[in-house]
């Protein structure tokens, strides 16, 4: 796509293409030296960053005893530095109306069968209410792109959703996964209070890129779209997810490309992404799926663990796309938030029947793990994982959490941590089965056996208690 004059003018400062496909190309396939593998592993567990030609060195090392040491790393760095949270949120798609014609993607507008909604307000009302009466507190909220979706009706949106109250819950962050958009744009969204504002680059690969986006359409514009969060940022959006759509091109490739835009930002703003998202590509309504690139479990693996050995200071996000086998494999891996109780069709969480039915027409993509919340959780706390609700961070204005949890020693304890058990604690007294409720105590009163009386032990536990015997709730650290 030629881009016009006014285009260029609404880029970032300093806009350019800096993935250079040849280059990226060439440092896959060289064999990897053992040493090599285990110095750079060495480095990631040191919490340091990696460069692009040290991720390429881990991806080449595919002698079955150094995956496994990289897989054995990524473990250990869930465990001795990220702590065993996962943080819990929902998806809540607003429109499917959409101008573009991604040819993985069940909104695309050729698609005749897709069930075209925007849900109205009383509707978002309406999905909000349910998702508050099963315990959520993070949505994301997606939307097509269209131009009825303007940055004024997503802030509008966001508003409301935060308006939502039911008796001791409401919706306490909203991230956003919408187009890409003007300085403006990001600057009327950020104003709403937004989270993170997510996009995905789908393929960071040119010609593939080219082949799946028309050139015709708006997001036929690699350039446009690989900026995006270059504007939100320069816009006052400090809190951007970036990610590829794996099943596009090589999954190596597309590994590199995201290092590389991590690295970028961090060299232009000082402070990388905050999430880095890895979707899977799913059977979609209308959509022929190309099976030559499509990444098969143990691949996915490997990636998982190299993008958290690679950028140790973004939170990563596995979605309800993955079956709940591989999801429960690769929470070890450094994962950091999930959904549960995901539901995508326009209007689902009330209007969806059948828990186990999924209505293609009416959704971008088939999910691979629709289990309840309650279900969800259930299964982290019987693995030993605490699900945590929280959004403190985000709300005293302490951005950047994700870093603060990696690079400032003690912090999860001193905030992370309590706020995980006592978001955990609001969700099994309000929400939770008695089968969930029983297995939340157990692992509330396991952190706390393990919290030393100088680390606010008695303030934590007064908390607990207090929400368990009044309507006392949010009382984040
Ligand atoms: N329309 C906006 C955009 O394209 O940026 C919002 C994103 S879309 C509603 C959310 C994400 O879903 C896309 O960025 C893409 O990565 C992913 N997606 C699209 N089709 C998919 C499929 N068939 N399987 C899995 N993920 C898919
Ligand atoms: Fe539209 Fe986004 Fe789907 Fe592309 S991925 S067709 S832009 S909803």
């Amino acid at each position: 796509m030629t881009r016009s004059v006014t285009t260029e003018s609404r880029l970032s400062r300093n806009a350019h293409d800096y993935i250079h496909d040849t280059e990226l190309e060439k440092l896959l396939g060289a064999p990897s030296d053992p040493h090599q593998v285990r110095d750079i592993v060495a480095k990631s567990l040191a919490k340091e960053p990696l460069k692009v030609e040290e991720t390429a060195a881990l991806i080449n090392a595919t002698d079955p005893e150094l995956v496994e040491s990289i897989f054995a790393a990524a473990r250990q760095l869930k465990r001795d530095v990220y702590g065993n949270r996962i943080v819990l949120f929902a998806p809540l798609y607003i429109g499917n109306y959409c101008i573009n014609d991604c040819e993985y993607c069940g909104f695309r507008r050729t698609n005749l069968d897709a069930v075209r909604r925007t849900l109205k307000p009383e509707e978002v009302l309406q999905q909000v209410t349910a998702l508050l009466r099963r315990g959520h507190k993070r949505l994301i909220i997606v939307f097509g792109e269209h131009p009825h979706y303007t940055p004024q009706y997503i802030a509008d949106t966001v508003r409301s959703i935060y308006e939502v109250k039911t008796p001791n819950a409401e919706i306490r962050r909203v991230n956003v996964n919408a187009a890409p958009l003007d300085h403006e744009g990001f600057r009327i969204v950020r104003e709403s209070g937004i989270g993170t504002y997510q996009i995905f680059q789908e393929t960071y690969h040119h010609a593939t890129y080219s082949a799946v986006h028309p050139s015709s359409t708006r997001k036929g514009d690699y350039l446009w779209r690989l900026d995006a969060l270059d504007r939100a940022w320069e816009a006052g959006c400090d809190d951007v997810g970036i990610g590829a759509l794996f099943g596009l091109y090589d999954w190596r490739f597309e590994v590199l490309a995201l290092v590389t835009h991590a690295r970028h930002m961090m060299q232009k703003f000082n402070c990388g992404p905050h999430t880095i998202s890895f979707p899977r590509l799913r059977p979609a309504s209308g959509v022929a799926i190309d099976p030559r690139w499509l990444v098969n479990d143990e691949d996915f693996k490997r990636l998982v663990a190299i993008l958290r050995l690679s950028v140790p200071y973004s939170g990563m996000i596995l979605t309800a796309r993955e079956s709940a086998a591989i999801r429960r494999e690769l929470l070890g891996f450094g994962v950091s938030q999930i959904d549960a109780g995901s539901r995508i069709e326009l209007g689902g969480y009330t209007e969806a029947g059948d828990a186990q039915q999924q209505v293609r027409e009416r959704e971008q993509f088939e999910l691979g793990d629709i289990r309840s919340l309650d279900n969800v959780v259930r299964q982290l706390l019987q693995d030993g994982y605490i699900p945590s609700f929280c959004t403190a961070c985000y709300r005293v204005g302490r951005t950047g959490e994700q870093f603060m949890e990696y690079a400032i020693p003690g912090f999860i304890q001193k905030f992370c941590t309590p706020n995980a058990l006592t978001t955990l604690q609001e969700y099994l007294v309000d929400h939770a089965s008695p089968e969930t409720r029983a297995a939340g105590e157990q692992i509330i009163q396991r952190e706390l056996d393990k919290t030393p009386p100088s680390a606010g032990k008695e303030e934590l536990e007064r908390r607990i208690n207090r929400i368990a015997s009044s309507d006392d709730r949010d009382l984040y650290y």
